[in-house]
Order: structure tokens, then C-alpha cells, then sequence
């Protein structure tokens, strides 16, 4: 991790950057996008990336779509991104169960979006819960068990905007109870954007649910971990050292480019204020820092 305050952003090192990496890793919300409101001169940025020759990848920790859900976000938002270029927590949770033979007969139990039931059924896993257990209710009564699938072998926990009561008995039961059941966070982002205009409970506020009736620790698949930055360098041959991974988020994003020695770019478009970054506390100083992407623009016009 780099002690050294951030650089701002200028027309000299923009162009030292850009000379330096093959390939940008892009954090969505707070960078391409704000809840479904597109950031200001993020098209024509990506666009002349591209026509430099640069590989751009797409990483969001926002598990409530799947990939292909998100190739149509992009799309909508004037955007042309495709599939495999895009790698969302809720592919990260299919991808590390299938990295690791999670057997075929068994089943997941899901606390979270459709995003998550999609990616784990593209790659023929069976998923319980997610969207369909929202109106639920636990029943509690004397000579009366709740009843749960022994075949369950990984409970997957994401946002859950339909959280509840039988949702939160149905996983900790699996986990505490099916001998070898794995417990799997998406992310574990304090906050979200809903919307373009407010932050809201994120994943870590379902995980950390989970975490206080289990009394274990999740297996974390989204940023900071290393398992998707693992999996798209193997599935893209592309060095670290080559790459520079945008974000708005210090402990997620910026974390995730330093943690697999990437250069990293903080952007204040989105969760991270300039004061934040030079907080006395915050120990995590990303190599570079600008208000928004669509910077470059200007820098390489200069
Ligand atoms: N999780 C949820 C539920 C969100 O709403 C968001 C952002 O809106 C995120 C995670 C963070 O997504 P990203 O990694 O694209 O910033
Ligand atoms: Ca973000």
C-alpha cells in the first residue's frame, strides 16, 4: 500500500498514465454512472480509450444484476460495453463456486437480487431464495422445526433490498447446521446508490447479518478481494503492473488496484470527498486523484 498523498491529476501525468497501462479497470457507480444517472463526458472518454488501444474492463460490486442485466444498463445509458468485459459480484459468486467444483447436485441459498439467482443459474447451479422468498414470514411455533434443504452447500449474500426475518433463519440454519455449507458475501459495501441522490444500506449491512448469527466470517468475492481480479487476469492475460483501476471508493476499489499492484485513479465523482482522501485517518492514498473521468478529455487536449 502507497503512503505517498495522491497526485492530482494533471495534462503531464495523464499522459505519462496512459503511456504506462494496456488496460483500465473501471469501478461503475461513482464512476461511470450514479445510481442510473451517467456521469458527465463518460462516453466520449471511454470511447477515446479505445481508440488509444486500451482494454477496458468493468468492475462493480453492485450484485443486485446480472452481466447481462448490465451490458443493457450500458447500452441504455448510450454506452457500448459488452458482456465480457463486465464482471459483477454476483458473476464473482457463480465464478468462485464453479472455480471450485462446487458440486452440481448440491444447492445455494440466496439473500439478495435476481442479479445473483441469474449468474448462479447460467452456470448451472440451483438457487433457492433471492426475489422469491421476499414476503415470506418465519413461523415460530412450539413442536413446530423450520424446515431447510440439507442439500443447501453455500449460502450467497448480497444486497437484499426484500431482506427478512425467514430469509436470515434460512441461511444462518443452513450455514450452522449443513455440514460444509459455505458462506459467500458478494461485497460488503457499507452504502449504495438507489438512486443518483442518496446513499442506502449497502451489502455489508445483509453480510454482516449473517456474520453475527453464524459467528463466522464470509468469503468475500467482490473488491477489496483478489478473487475477481485473479479471474479476469487469467481470462484477459494482462499484467498488473500495465493496469490502472479507476474507483470513487478508497476501501474498495482503490484497495483492489493496490492489493494486485495496479496504478490506481480516484475519482471524486462519487462516494470519496477530497477531505475524506486527506483525513489524517485514511491510510489508503490511491497513485493519482481527479474530479471525474471525463478529465482525460481535457488533459489530452492540452
Ligand atoms: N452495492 C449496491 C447495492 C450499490 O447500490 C452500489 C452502488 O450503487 C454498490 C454496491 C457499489 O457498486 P460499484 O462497485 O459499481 O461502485
Ligand atoms: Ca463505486
Amino acid at each position: 500500500t502507497s503512503t505517498a498523498a495522491a497526485e492530482l491529476l494533471c495534462g503531464v501525468n495523464a499522459k505519462a498514465l496512459l503511456d504506462s497501462v494496456d488496460a483500465f479497470l473501471f469501478d461503475c457507480d461513482g464512476v461511470i454512472w450514479k445510481g442510473d444517472k451517467l456521469i458527465d463526458g463518460t462516453p466520449e472518454t471511454l470511447e477515446m480509450l479505445r481508440s488509444m488501444g486500451k482494454k477496458l474492463i468493468f468492475v462493480t460490486n453492485n450484485s443486485t444484476k446480472s452481466r447481462f442485466q448490465y451490458a443493457n444498463k450500458f447500452r441504455s445509458l448510450g454506452l457500448s460495453v459488452s458482456q465480457d468485459e463486465i464482471f459483477s459480484s454476483s458473476y464473482a459468486a457463480a465464478m468462485y463456486l464453479k472455480v471450485n467444483q462446487f458440486p452440481l447436485e448440491k444447492k445455494v441459498y440466496v439473500i439478495g437480487g435476481e442479479g445473483i439467482v441469474q449468474e448462479l443459474q447460467l452456470s448451472g447451479f440451483t438457487a433457492l431464495g433471492g426475489p422469491e422468498d421476499g414476503e415470506k414470514r418465519a413461523q415460530w411455533k412450539s413442536n413446530c422445526l423450520f424446515e431447510h434443504d440439507k442439500d443447501v452447500g453455500a449460502v450467497v449474500v448480497g444486497l437484499d433490498p426484500d431482506i427478512n426475518y425467514y430469509k436470515l433463519q434460512y441461511g444462518t440454519i443452513c450455514i450452522r447446521e449443513n455440514p460444509g455449507c459455505l458462506f459467500i458475501a458478494t461485497n460488503r459495501d457499507s452504502v449504495g446508490h438507489m438512486t443518483d441522490l442518496q446513499e442506502w444500506p449497502g451489502a455489508g449491512c445483509m453480510v454482516g447479518a449473517i456474520c453475527g448469527s453464524t459467528e463466522r466470517k464470509p468469503i468475500v468475492v467482490g473488491k477489496p478481494s483478489t478473487f475477481m481480479m485473479d479471474f479476469l487476469l487469467q481470462k484477459f492475460n494482462l499484467s498488473t503492473y500495465r493496469m490502472c483501476m479507476v474507483g470513487d471508493r478508497l476501501d474498495t476499489d482503490i484497495l483492489f488496484g493496490q492489493n494486485a499492484g495496479c496504478k490506481t485513479l480516484l475519482v471524486l465523482s462519487g462516494v470519496t470527498t477530497k477531505s475524506i482522501l486527506d483525513d489524517p485517518s485514511n491510510k489508503i492514498q490511491p497513485d493519482y486523484y481527479t474530479s471525474k473521468v471525463s478529465d482525460f478529455l481535457n488533459f489530452l487536449g492540452e
